[in-house]
């Protein structure tokens, strides 16, 4: 079998298919052969799982994913990668490999149609440029057990991050509002061709069956948080009375005291559940 983080295999093959890095598709191919071999067994992949991988870029995660699962669906937007991925992973037979945008693709259907029977997962090494819209998407989707990422280190640690700290965000309240975030572990930039300029770290969410808490209407959730974070320097009741321009900021102040909030208090220190009590009064 090919070792697909061999530096002088990747450039010999990827030459020959005329192949250059783009930095616009975010492409940093894996060169340290524990990490895809890492990244798939933490993923979960086994002889009773589907994984959706977005990404496959050389095949180093790809391949360890195959020799895992039961199935494996890999999207690739760059097509000229079509005859190195044949060379490399092409003799999987359980795999099959779509040249798409996977931002435009209905993921929750692709998994209804080709993962039936299977534990769907999902699995990447995410290119940079769209690691949020990505993660939105595939956590959106509701089709996936878990989603097993590497991303920016950074980007890591802000979903992971707890109330009150400046890495809270309105992204980590949506991605613990879908799943349980954890970091796995970190990878050094010298574990890539060519060599990004920050660390990176491997997450894993664990998608939710419910929602953390009570939250009759997500939209208004959502929109609340939206609101909080928007203007996060301000008062709660300041960053609302912008966000909900239809309601008076006494109002909306009289709400965030009822659910024993001070007037002064930021929204960047509300836990999910007191961002869904906060839901709940407004909604009232
Ligand atoms: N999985 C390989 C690895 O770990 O070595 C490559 C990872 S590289 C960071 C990201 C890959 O995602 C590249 O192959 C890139 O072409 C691909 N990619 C970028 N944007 C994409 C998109 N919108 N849809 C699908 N694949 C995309």
């Amino acid at each position: 079998m090919l070792n697909l983080c061999d530096v002088q295999t990747m450039k010999t093959l990827l030459e020959a298919a005329g192949f250059r890095f783009s930095k616009a598709k975010g492409q940093n191919f894996l060169t340290a052969a524990w990490v895809p071999e890492r990244i798939a067994e933490e993923a979960g992949a086994d002889e009773a799982a589907a994984v959706l991988e977005i990404g496959p870029g050389f095949g180093a995660l790809t391949q360890q994913l195959c020799l895992r699962a039961a199935k494996v669906l890999a999207i690739e937007v760059d097509q000229t990668l079509r005859p190195v991925l044949k060379q490399t992973v092409g003799a999987f037979d359980n795999l099959e490999i779509q040249y798409a945008d996977a931002m435009k693709l209905d993921l929750a259907a692709l998994v209804k149609e080709r993962f039936a029977g299977l534990r769907p997962l999902a699995c990447a090494n995410l290119p940079y440029y769209i690691t949020s819209p990505v993660l939105t998407k595939l956590l959106e989707s509701k089709a996936f057990e878990s989603v097993t990422v590497m991303v920016q280190k950074e980007v890591a640690q802000r979903i992971c991050a707890g109330p009150g700290t400046a890495d809270y965000s309105a992204f980590t309240v949506f991605c613990n509002y879908h799943a349980v975030p954890e970091i796995l572990f970190e990878v050094p930039a010298s574990c890539f061709m060519p060599q990004p300029k920050v660390t990176s770290a491997v997450l894993t969410l664990r998608t939710r069956r419910e929602p953390p808490c009570e939250i009759p209407d997500e939209a208004l959730f959502f929109r609340v948080v939206r609101a909080a974070f928007a203007q996060r320097r301000k008062t709660l009741p300041n960053a609302l009375a912008a966000g909900f321009p239809e309601r008076t900021k006494d109002e909306l102040t009289e709400r965030i005291v009822s659910c024993g909030h001070k007037p002064t208090v930021r929204g960047e220190t509300l836990s999910i559940p007191e961002f869904a009590a906060l839901a709940r009064a407004i909604a009232e």
